[in-house]
């Protein structure tokens, strides 16, 4: 299996870096881990084929995880001139979501029918589906009020054997440590070295449970600019957009 990291950063541009889009493939998957509002943008930028794309896993319904659906869908519909099926797959309440950022992105865009399968698939905490090819597990993370663009989600995903964790937007929870354990690929957020904010994760905090965790690997993502400012001196492997993880 292989991931590549579309877009590395967090809400606000640190370093330059594109919102968050992990690519992940391998033999007969092809799928993305959050859809960020410069997805699209990134996926061109590295020349991946849209349309090979099966489906998108949502960790939760902010613009840089969930804000480039929009552009996703109407690229599909317009130039990719897309014709596969396409799923969906987010918290609860994705449908809602999903017509709220269509109108609000292009207005009337939600009432236009794809030439393509669209199919939404809304999962709970601590629910196990098999979608397309991967086994998905969702578990709850905690990054604010469920109002607020939850509910939150890390997410466990097995295909072809291997398995990728990610602990979405989230502070210290023990879903967090559920989803990573043993993982081939962990990525985390480390939106700070040490500083403690709620609703995120920072270095100092998930290093103190790397050892329940014990993911076979783990790159570090969602980097504010007082992590990015420390990159080259963290024992840890850090994404950047473009980094290509085999796994
Ligand atoms: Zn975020
Ligand atoms: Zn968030």
């Amino acid at each position: 299996m292989r991931l590549q990291f579309i877009g590395s950063g967090d809400a606000f541009g640190s370093g330059g870096r594109l919102n968050t889009c992990f690519h992940v493939t391998g033999r007969s998957c092809d799928f993305l881990i959050d859809c960020g509002a410069s997805s699209v943008i990134g996926l061109k930028r590295l020349g991946i084929d849209v349309n090979a794309i099966q489906t998108l896993f949502i960790t939760h319904f902010h613009a840089d995880h969930f804000g480039g659906v929009p552009f996703f869908m109407l690229e599909s519909q317009f130039f990719s001139k897309r014709t596969q099926p396409l799923l969906i797959v987010g918290p609860k309440g994705l449908p809602d979501w999903y017509e709220r950022v269509m109108e609000t992105s292009f207005p009337g865009s939600s009432k236009t029918k794809p030439k393509f399968e669209l199919t939404l698939i809304e999962m709970e905490p601590g629910e196990t589906r098999s979608i397309a090819g991967v086994e998905a597990r969702a578990f709850q993370a905690e990054h604010g009020h469920p109002g607020g663009g939850g509910p939150f989600f890390a997410l466990r995903l097995t295909a072809e054997g291997k398995s990728v964790a990610y602990t979405g937007d989230s502070e210290w929870t023990e879903g967090l440590a559920e989803a990573g354990r043993h993982a081939d690929l962990f990525v985390a957020e480390a939106y700070f070295f040490d500083k403690k904010v709620k609703f995120h994760l920072d270095l100092d905090t998930l290093e103190r449970h790397l050892p329940e965790i014990a993911p076979k690997r783990l790159v570090l993502t969602h980097m504010s600019d007082d992590m990015l400012k420390r990159i080259g001196t963290l024992p840890y492997e850090t994404a950047q957009d473009g980094l290509v993880v085999e796994f």
